[in-house]
């Protein structure tokens, strides 16, 4: 008989959306030239949206939900990997379409699979995660457009989420000045500790305001989107960037191209899905060297996978602090 392993399914009846957990074989996995024998998996905010049917992230039922994993491959007929290499998956529509990360097995195709730098762990690869490398993938857009250390402040959104806290640990190592906007004033000395130099309420930015004001900062990476992003862009100082990555407050973008025509700033939209290969590397590459170890262990907190669904229902709630991995074994 086949070996059988964990896993957790989503399944949709007229009922509505139902999660199991559930022994399956390699049989029951997706077409794919590279099998992966998962470590870690983690709970990014889309995953929140996947296991509480909030949002339609899951395209096909039922499906292992988990868009992003971490382990060490079994088998592969992908001329790029062998066994025993440790690798990553971020997107490509895995825990949308593909059975995901939340299996103690994946099998995928080896084009989606990125190689893990020497010196960050599977387990460090989660703590990362989806968030964490969608936060460097912003950083690497300030950087592009020329938001240097000396141009002046950087403000993070969401920032005691995982994209804001990664981004945060990022921003600091690299000599940034960063501004923290958060709703959670409790978690002012764990942002301190990341290094943020400031903490503003994020009650400042989420109302509607006006086209053009104060210039604050230089650049920004934001998680919230709607009237923040609006108001971001607003007080983004002249020639300044910002990086829009998320929608935690809203799909919506109430804004005016006022910041763009009177002070020439430049929104730069991130996709980490379907990112090139090219990118997804470098991004990892620049994690490796940039990402302070010790701050990543400082926001991460552990988990089973029986612990995912209500971490999909509490980080939907902005109750869940930096990044959760999920150790699938
Ligand atoms: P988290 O839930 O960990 O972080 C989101 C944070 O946003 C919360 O912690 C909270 O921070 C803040 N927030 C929540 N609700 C609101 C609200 N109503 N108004 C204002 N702020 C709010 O999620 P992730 O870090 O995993 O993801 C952040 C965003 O980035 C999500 O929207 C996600 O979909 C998106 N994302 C996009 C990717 C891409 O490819 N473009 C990839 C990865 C993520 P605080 O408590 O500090 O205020």
């Amino acid at each position: 008989m086949s070996e059988t392993f964990h896993a957790i399914r989503v399944s949709k009846s007229d009922a509505g959306q139902k999660t199991d957990f559930v022994d399956i074989t390699l049989a029951d996995l997706m077409e794919g030239d590279v099998t992966v024998a998962v470590d870690y998996s983690t709970v990014n905010y889309k995953d929140g949206l996947a296991l509480t049917g909030s949002a339609p992230i899951i395209r096909s039922f039922p499906l292992i939900p988990g868009i992003d994993f971490a382990g060490t491959v079994e088998t592969s007929s992908h001329a790029g990997f062998k066994p025993g290499d440790k690798v990553v998956l971020n997107g490509y529509g895995v825990g949308e379409g593909h059975h995901g990360g939340y299996a103690q097995k994946a099998r995928v195709k080896g084009d989606w699979l990125v190689k893990l730098p020497a010196n960050i762990s599977t387990a460090h690869a989660m703590a990362i995660g989806t968030a964490g490398y969608t936060a460097m993938l912003c950083v690497l857009a300030l950087e592009h457009e020329g938001v240097t250390p000396d141009k002046g402040d950087v403000l993070v959104t969401g920032a005691a989420g995982g994209v804001g806290s990664v981004a945060i640990a990022l921003l600091a190592k690299l000599g940034y000045r960063v501004i923290a906007s958060t709703g959670r004033a409790s978690e002012a000395a764990y942002l301190k500790g990341l290094g943020a130099a400031d903490i503003i309420d994020r009650n400042e930015l989420s109302a509607p305001g006006r086209p053009l004001g104060k210039e604050r900062w230089a650049g920004a990476v934001d998680a919230v989107g709607s009237h923040t992003l609006a108001n971001v862009l607003s007080m983004t100082r002249y020639g300044g960037a910002v990086a829009a990555c998320g929608l935690a407050q809203g799909l919506d973008l109430p804004a005016s191209v006022a910041p763009f025509i009177l002070r020439g700033i430049t929104l730069c939209g991130i996709d980490s899905v379907m990112a090139p290969m090219k990118k997804r590397e470098a991004a990892w590459a620049r994690l490796a060297k940039d990402l302070d170890l010790g701050k990543l262990d400082a926001m991460t907190s552990r988990a089973t996978l029986k612990d995912v669904p209500q971490l999909g229902t509490d980080i939907l709630a902005g109750k869940v602090r930096g990044r959760v991995v999920v150790d699938v074994n």
